[in-house]
């Protein structure tokens, strides 16, 4: 047979489930009510009279299945049922309202005849007990009170439930707006998806469309140091300087009829993302690129104090790095990984100057090949000074000739010589094969000739730079000081403890140390002042741009002014005219470099150039 209390309890789930179901909800919540459980009729008489006195209203059942089915209707506030009839047909009841009683908070009081029965009761589980005849003014207010209680407690539920259920709602809704959102809230730049979605429709409208990938550094410290809330303004300070750049009309580039001027965006926490229509003239990103580099530089005052922000800055333009949105986001952030991995500084996408996995996988193939069997050269390039115009050194510039095919340059092969590794030894071949000039020359006696070699960053990370100069030094007794070796500002030197020592290393050789294509990477003065420079070489970019852009030449003669007080000497490369060359002069430059003179040329065409200076220089005197 089986256990009617289990037959109602599994009727009551059923019940409860297609409540659930229905969202119906048909408890004792809207209209509380006494359940009686008596099989006196004077109780049930004497009970409705004086609850409903106390304006409760109750029903009352002379046997427990009525009691059942009108509490299986609806659960009641509060429930007295006499103690004899819960060990008799009262028991299913009692089971269900016990059930109830432990998940809704529904008070059972036991009517006992004696304390036997009182005790068995609450053993069996009863909220509590009174003893029998009933005094009903007293249980009335009794009932009231738990009536009271249980509804408040039951309201504060609700409102609790309703509230929690509002408030995930209300989150739910928060972040479905924000990714269906145009903006991001804190930036008020472009949310990621519609950057996304504009950079695709630029792709298709522009021809050339840059853009840059910025993440910011060590924020994390930022956050930790100021709280939250401030370092979220200074996310919304760089929104705000990316905002700026977009609207500056000397960025939009000449000659591009696009519609849209360039977006920005908000890419994650720390990551932005920025892109402009360009027209393929590397001044145009040259321009943007400075623009960017040095609004991020600027320092932020958070709380007084003031903070600078280190970023990564990775560019890819389209098409040459990509058709569409997710491969130019993908290069762009690549090279910005790349850069991060160095400290910080900025870089343009690896692969835009044309080369293919392939072209690399063949140029690697033959460097090796040039390396053993003699290939590589190396040409010198006059400096000179500005202002007795004598030649008083050279830059050795690597030279590649290959049959078929011709020249190979350098601002091809030596990016992946660096990837390869190759740049190593390629690197000593170098300061091996200049070193062993310089004393050809001095032998020959231009006593004052100094030779300025190129290091790449991979030489300095991969390599024992220090060891090879010291050995060619060595070798070609040589006086340190007339050795200058070259850092490019483009390949950010970074704070890598590795490389910054190795910079001192060199400097304690006695050699020179010049920080070359200056004004092209991010570098502040707190850090130019760090660095164990000499020499400072203005990027060529500035001197070609100074006669046409008055922005250019702005900025270079502060950079020249700058660095003189910092007593670094300077050098201009690139000088083409004899109008950069005065320019140059009025900047107050020390030395210049380029075609003016002369291109790089082999060792012995070299010392034709001096021989013609002081022939000249000789001729004029006689004049
Ligand atoms: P760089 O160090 O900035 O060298 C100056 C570049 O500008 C040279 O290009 C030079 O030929 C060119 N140049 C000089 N004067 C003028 C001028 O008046 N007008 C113009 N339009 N160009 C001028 P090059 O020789 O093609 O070298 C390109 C880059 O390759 C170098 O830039 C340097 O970064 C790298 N490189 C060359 N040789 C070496 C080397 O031995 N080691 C390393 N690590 N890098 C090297
Ligand atoms: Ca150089
Ligand atoms: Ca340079």
């Amino acid at each position: 047979m089986t256990d009617p209390t289990s037959t109602v309890l599994a009727l009551l789930d059923a019940d409860m489930g297609s409540q659930r179901a229905t969202g119906e909800d048909n408890s004792a919540d809207h209209a509380p009510y006494i359940l009686l459980a008596d099989p006196a009729a004077s109780a049930a008489d004497l009970a409705e009279k004086w609850l409903a006195r106390c304006g409760i209203p109750s029903r009352s059942f002379r046997n427990g299945e009525d009691a059942l089915n009108a509490c299986l209707k609806q659960r009641p506030t509060l429930a007295l049922i006499n103690a004899s009839m819960m060990v008799s047909n009262g028991h299913p009841l009692f089971s269900v309202l016990k059930r109830e009683a432990a998940s809704r908070d529904i008070p059972i009081i036991a009517l006992c005849n004696n304390p036997r029965e009182a005790r068995e009761a609450l053993q069996a589980g009863v909220t509590d007990v009174v003893r029998k005849p009933v005094e009903w003014h007293i249980i009335s207010r009794r009932a009231e009170m738990v009536c009271r209680t249980v509804s408040l407690k039951h309201q504060l539920t609700v409102t609790r439930e309703a509230l929690q259920a509002a408030e995930k709602k209300a989150a739910s809704t928060r972040r479905h707006l924000v990714a269906m959102s145009d903006t991001d809230p804190l930036t008020g730049l472009l949310a990621v998806g519609k950057f996304r979605e504009l950079l695709a429709r630029a792709l298709v409208n522009d021809d050339e469309v840059v853009l840059f990938i910025i993440g910011l550094e060590r924020f994390a410290l930022i956050n930790e140091a100021f709280g939250r809330d401030k370092a979220d303004r200074v996310l919304t300070l760089v929104g705000k300087r990316l905002r700026e750049i977009l609207v500056r009309r000397d960025l939009h580039a000449p000659g591009c009829n696009s519609v849209l001027a360039g977006c920005a965006a908000k890419m994650d926490s720390v990551r932005f993302g920025i892109f402009m229509p360009h027209n393929g003239q590397p001044e145009h990103l040259q321009a943007i690129r400075n623009a960017l580099t040095e609004t991020l530089a600027e320092p932020v005052n958070v709380d007084g104090k003031t903070v600078y922000l280190t970023s990564s800055i990775g560019g890819a333009v389209a098409p040459r790095d990509g058709s569409t949105a997710p491969v130019v986001i993908q290069n762009a952030e690549r090279a910005m990984l790349g850069v991060k991995k160095r400290g910080g500084g900025f870089d343009f996408h690896r692969e835009h100057a044309g080369l293919s996995s392939a072209r690399f996988l063949e140029l690697d193939f033959w460097l090796r090949e040039a390396v053993d069997s003699g290939e590589l050269k190396v040409a010198y390039q006059p400096l000179v000074n500005l202002w007795n115009n004598r030649i008083v050194g050279a830059e050795a510039l690597l030279r590649w000739h290959r049959e078929p095919g011709g020249n190979i340059s350098p601002a091809e092969f030596i990016p992946v010589a660096e990837r390869s590794g190759i740049v190593v030894q390629i690197g000593d071949f170098v300061i091996d094969t200049a070193c062993k000039q310089l004393r050809r020359w001095l032998d020959n006696g231009r006593h004052d000739m100094r030779m300025a070699i190129n290091l790449s960053l991979a030489q300095l990370r991969r390599g024992n730079v220090i060891e090879s100069a010291e050995k060619a030094i060595d070798k070609y007794e040589l006086e340190p000081q007339l050795l200058e070796f070259e850092l490019s500002e483009r390949g950010a030197i970074g704070n890598d403890p590795k490389i910054m020592r190795q910079l001192h290393q060199l400097k304690a050789l006695g050699v020179r140390l010049s920080l070359d294509d200056f004004g092209t990477g991010d570098t502040s003065i707190e850090y130019l002042k760090r660095l164990p420079i000499d020499v400072l070489k203005l990027d060529r970019s500035y001197i070609s741009g100074a006669l046409e852009n008055g922005v250019d030449a702005v900025i270079a003669s502060a950079l020249v002014g700058l660095a003189r007080n910092m007593n670094l000497t300077v050098i201009a490369e690139g000088v083409e005219s004899k109008e950069q060359y005065e320019l140059l002069r009025s900047w107050g430059c020390h030395l210049y470099q380029g075609f003016y003179c002369s291109p790089a040329v082999f060792g012995d065409a070299f010392e034709r150039l001096i021989d013609d200076q002081e022939d000249s220089s000789s001729q004029e005197q006689r004049v």
